[in-house]
Parts: C-alpha cells; structure tokens; sequence
C-alpha cells in the first residue's frame, strides 16, 4: 500500500486508487496470472471465441455469487455494468422508470448518470436525463419506507438502484431494516433491486460482498473496481439476465472488450486470493475497529463498513476534509474527500492495510485537528 511519487517521497495509500487496489499495487498473484496470460493471448473476441482465461474466470466468479444459474455479462468499467442492469431491468419488467437514492454514484454513462441527483454531473444533460428515474432521499427515518411503496405502488418502476453501501456518497451504509423493507417492497410490486457493489464486492466493508450484511440477496448484482485486481473488468450477474436469452447469432448487447482475457485472468487471481483473506481480514478488522474507537470523539464521527469508513468533522466547514486531505497528503497519506458536499474524509485503503497503518493516519489527523 506504499506508492512513490517521482520526486522519491513516499505515500501510504488510503485510497486503493478509487477502491480498486484491494491487494496492493503490485500483489504477486495478479503479476503473475499477468505475466503467464501476457504470453498466451492479450485480447480475444469475449463473446465469438470465449477464451479460456475468461472461461476460468467465470467459472470461479460464479462459485462466489449468490445466484443458482449466475448469468453474467462482463464489461470493462464501472459505468457500463450499470447499464447492463438497466437494460436488463428494462427487458425483464417492461418497464422504463428507475428508482435510486440520493448520495448514489454509479457512474457517469447516460444510464447511470440518470440515478445521480448531483447538479455537477447532471448540468448540461438535465432534461434529456429527467424522464426515467425518480431520486429519493437518502433514508434516515422510517417514513422512507412507506415514500418507497408509494412509488412502488405506482407499479412504473423496472428496479431500485442502490449502493448497499455508499462510496461517493460518504462511505455511508442504508439502514438493514430500510434494505430489507426495500427487498420485499420490490417483490410485492413486481420491481427489481438491484445491487451496485462495483465499490463495495470483494472485501470492501469485511464480507466478499457488502448484501451480506443485509441478509438480502439482490436480483441483480453490478461487480468492478477491485475485481480486476487493477485492469478494467467488470460484471452484472444474476438469474435474470436469462432474458438476453442464448445468443444466435450476433449478440444484443457486447462491446469489444468484453472477457478480455488478460483482465480475466488478473481478475481470477485477484478474486481467488481476496476470498481466501477473508478470514484474515475479519481478525485484523476487529483491531482496526479498536483504532476507530480510540479516534471517535465529539469532534470525529466514523461511517460505512469494514474497509470503506467515512470520517465527520463536527462543527467544521464542508471544505474542511478537502483541506485535510491535502495536509495528510504533505505528510505522506493519500485520501480522498467524499460525500455530496465533499465533506467527509474517506478511508478505503488496499485490504492488506494493518491496524498500525490506521493508528499513524489518526496520529496525523488528530495532530493536525490540533494545530488547526
Ligand atoms: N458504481 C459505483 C458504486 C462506483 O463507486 C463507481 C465508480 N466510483 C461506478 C459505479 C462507476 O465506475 P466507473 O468509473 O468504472 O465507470
């Protein structure tokens, strides 16, 4: 979790580069599957000749998944995922609306930039984005959930977006009851959940996936980041993509990249060895909780789960986790502010970060909280 920059100074990363590096930045079991399918085959055609690194692959990422069939189409990034389980959505239910929550990221396509409330990446494409998703609040009492069946009640809406655990958003986790009131409104009305854990699936918040948690188990599962152990793959998994139905001829939904095979096979190395850590991890969490223990106080509050913690400044200015964030950077922490108004500090270091990595990043926040 060590970078360097290229005047020679050091950095421990808190950051995973956007939560992808979750083994490091040079973790010896993707090297190596990079190193052996390098020499055999870069590129393929995914979808016409699958080749055999992504057929591995699938067959693992399939092991893991909470599905009976776990149909998959593969894709390369975040946002396209995401768009795989609209249009899917949209094939399943006949339906064209969306529901999603405010806080929510899932990229910036003009599909997933339709569940994104924030003025930022909206300006500009506002009214050719407005028609097919409704954003609700963010849900902090128990009138959201009766706000929800309403809207399901409509029976408009193909499925319900949301992150199980917010990124961008503010590492911040929906309430379980919400979640799982969210599941069973979904069926009753006909609706899909989808999960989009392109940030929070293979070990982010402790558990291979963050629905775990939540003892719920969405239709639609969008997978990223992380699983690629650091070339662009990605995956939208679950029964229901059945209705893309057996391909016979030239496929309805594909792209040129699909099952790349060198992504494929740095992704199964990675995939393989983040399960195999998750006990380890679970021991090393327990000491890392201790270490956020120690730093929440009046002035500091923590959010999210696991590896993916969210810090709250009291009483300070939004701009103030920016301005911490540069500071930690001169004293060699990479961070990044998240939230809507940038105002929480964001910790998702690569799953290899120790308690002790934790306890130097809070030494230098509190310092610097201290001199302020
Ligand atoms: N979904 C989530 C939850 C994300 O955090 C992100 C990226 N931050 C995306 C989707 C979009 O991924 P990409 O940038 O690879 O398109």
């Amino acid at each position: 979790m060590r970078l360097w920059d290229i005047e020679g100074n050091r950095y421990t990363d808190f950051t995973a580069c956007f939560g992808v590096a979750a083994l490091g930045h040079r973790p010896k079991a993707a090297l190596q599957a990079m190193r052996k399918q390098s020499a055999k085959l870069i590129h393929g055609m995914g979808d016409v000749h699958p080749s055999e690194s992504k057929i591995r692959f699938l067959t693992l990422l399939s092991q893991m998944l909470p599905f009976a069939k776990a149909n998959t189409i593969l894709s390369s990034t975040g946002s396209e995922t995401v768009e795989t389980a609209l249009k899917t959505a949209v094939l399943a239910t006949n339906r064209h609306q969306f529901l999603s929550f405010e806080g929510g990221y899932h990229g910036l396509l003009t599909g997933p930039l339709r569940l994104n409330s924030r003025e930022l990446f909206r300006q500009g494409f506002d009214s050719w984005l407005e028609t097919s998703a409704t954003i609700l609040p963010f849900p902090e009492s128990e009138e959201a959930t009766s706000k929800l069946e309403d809207a399901l009640k409509t029976k408009k809406y193909a499925a319900i977006v949301m992150e199980p655990v917010q990124g961008r958003g503010g590492d911040r986790a929906f309430p379980k009851q919400f979640v799982q009131d969210a599941a069973q409104l979904a069926k009753k009305y006909g609706t899909l959940l989808i999960f989009d854990e392109v940030f929070t699936g293979f070990g982010r918040t402790g558990k291979l996936f963050a629905f775990e948690h939540f003892d719920v188990v969405p239709d639609i599962l969008c997978l990223g980041k992380a699983m690629g152990g650091g070339l662009p793959l990605s995956a939208c998994a679950g029964d229901v993509l059945e209705v893309w139905g057996k391909s016979t001829g030239e496929a309805r939904h594909t792209s040129t990249f699909l099952g790349h095979p060198l992504a494929c096979a740095v992704g199964h190395a990675t995939i393989r060895e983040i399960k195999n850590m998750l006990p380890q991890l679970g021991k090393e969490l327990i000491l890392i909780e201790k270490e956020f223990g120690k730093l929440e106080s009046n002035k500091i509050a923590v959010n999210g789960l696991g590896f993916m913690k969210g810090l709250h400044f009291r009483g300070t200015q939004p701009s103030f986790a920016f301005e911490l964030s540069k500071k930690l950077l001169k004293q060699g922490f990479m961070t990044l502010p998240s939230g809507e108004k940038g105002d929480v500090l964001s910790l998702t270091p690569p799953l290899i970060a120790k308690a002790k990595d934790y306890a130097r990043i809070f030494d230098a926040i509190k310092s610097i909280i201290q001199h302020k």
